[in-house]
């Protein structure tokens, strides 16, 4: 506390995590300022889920644990302090109406995630938090261990009791995020994990990426995906993929990505089982009656009650079967290796897309040196962080927005309780 007044709190980012720091610490009675350096707040959240922004997913905080794939110890006080539920609840008293789809992601009704911008913004400002807006911080200013302002981009230093770094990761950095909270981190004496793309696309190289390529645009759903490192596997998925013109792309290879470590060493691969509802024995008699039904067509032209047209060239080039052979004279072997091609479709990757197009950063600001229980520094007295600027990332399905709404909550919180 300053002179005697209330508690003020400076929040460095108006993002998802800073927006609900920042109303939930006026709430409480705190004179909060937001510093945001776009002209509006919540760029990034605008463009969330495709436009639509899954805030959360409507789920048990178990299960949103299972699915924190950095850290997810760390989470536990955040969540069971501000779970799902309450994202939900807290977003329906904003008169937000929201519904669950495939996978329990939550959207609002609307499908526009500027109505959750909006809410946001409410809440802050009904609570009195002082939004500036093209505001950037350069700098803390930390005496003896404990921070006691911001210095803004114009030089001027601004006093508080508490600076909670709501700046979030470093990808899509034209919203504003380029990882300046790293900086901060780091003039707190904090370790940061080095940055890296997290929920991202992947990328192939040689024939696979011709293939590809021709098949860009194509989505394939319901289809069964696993990483591998060599021969071992990684991470297993179901759902949605799409062939894009650098390689692969689509839930199921986002969230694999997130498994990758050090792709320039070309371990990794993408196998792709096209039926999975269909075992082995069962995939080969399905395409034994379609090869019978077609007996006398070419092999090139039996392939459209089981494939999508653009595959059927790819997967017949894969197969070295001749194109032109009748079906009736495919052998039993080249049966089952094209059969085997279909559970095991596989692609090697080569590389990631570049960070800026990460959905999320992996890596940040080094949880044992937070407290779980209030996002405070153990290093700098007064310093909070919360959202994705700490290195905690989850899978797609709205578990990264609500890393940041329980990170968010609990830093508002606990900077009020300790000032
Ligand atoms: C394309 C895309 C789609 C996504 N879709 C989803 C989804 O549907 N569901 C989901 O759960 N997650 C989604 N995510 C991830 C989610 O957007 C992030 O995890 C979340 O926004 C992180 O919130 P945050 O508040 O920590 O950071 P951000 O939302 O990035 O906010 C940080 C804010 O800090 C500001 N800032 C940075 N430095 C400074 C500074 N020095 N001074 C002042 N202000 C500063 C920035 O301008 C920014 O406004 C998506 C991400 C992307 C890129």
């Amino acid at each position: 506390m300053i002179n005697g007044n209330m508690s003020r709190i400076i929040i460095v980012g108006g993002g998802a995590a800073g927006l609900m720091a920042a109303g939930t610490a006026a709430e409480l009675g705190a004179d909060v300022t937001v510093f945001e350096k776009n002209k509006r707040v919540g760029r990034k959240l605008c463009i969330t889920g495709k436009g639509r922004c899954n805030i959360t997913n409507n789920c048990t905080q178990n299960v949103f644990i299972e699915n924190v794939n950095t850290n997810p110890r760390f989470m536990y006080s955040a969540i069971s302090n501000f779970d799902c539920s309450d994202t939900m609840d807290f977003f329906e008293g904003l008169e937000v109406s929201l519904k669950t789809e495939r996978g329990n992601r939550v959207f609002p009704v609307s499908d526009k995630a500027t109505e959750v911008v909006s809410a946001l913004e409410r809440f802050a400002y009904k609570s009195g938090v002082k939004i500036l807006s093209d505001a950037s911080v350069r700098k803390l200013v930390i005496k003896d261990n404990t921070v006691t302002g911001v210095i803004d981009n114009g030089g001027t230093m601004h006093s508080c009791d508490a600076v909670i770094i709501a700046t979030g990761g470093c990808s899509y950095p034209l919203t504003g995020s380029t990882g300046d909270g790293y900086k901060f981190a780091r003039q707190a004496g904090h370790t940061v994990v080095t940055p890296e793309p997290s929920l991202i696309p992947l990328c192939c190289d040689g024939s696979d990426l011709v293939d590809c390529k021709e098949m860009q645009g194509l989505s394939l759903r319901n289809v069964g995906v696993k990483l591998l490192k060599g021969n071992k596997e990684v991470y297993t998925d179901f759902g949605e993929l799409l062939f894009t013109h650098f390689g692969i792309s689509g839930p199921t290879i986002l969230s694999s990505s997130a498994h990758i470590i050090d792709v320039m060493r070309k371990e990794y691969s993408i196998s792709i089982d096209l039926k999975p509802a269909l075992d082995f024995d069962k995939l080969d008699a399905r395409v034994l009656r379609d090869f019978e039904k077609y007996k006398n067509r070419e092999f090139s032209n039996s392939l459209s009650d089981l494939l999508p047209s653009s595959m059927v060239p790819v997967v017949i080039r894969r197969s070295g079967i001749d194109p032109t052979t009748r079906c009736n004279s495919i052998t039993k072997e080249q049966r089952y290796t094209f059969v085997k091609l279909l559970k095991d479709f596989r692609f090697g990757i080569t590389d990631t897309r570049p960070i800026d197009e990460a959905i999320i950063t992996r890596g940040g600001v080094k949880t044992s040196e937070l407290d779980p229980a209030t996002m405070q520094s153990k290093l700098c007295s007064g310093l909070y962080f919360c959202g994705e600027v700490i290195d905690v990332d989850a899978y797609t399905g709205g578990f990264n927005l609500q890393i940041a709404f329980s990170t968010g909550r609990l830093a508002g919180t606990w900077a009020v309780y300790n000032s």
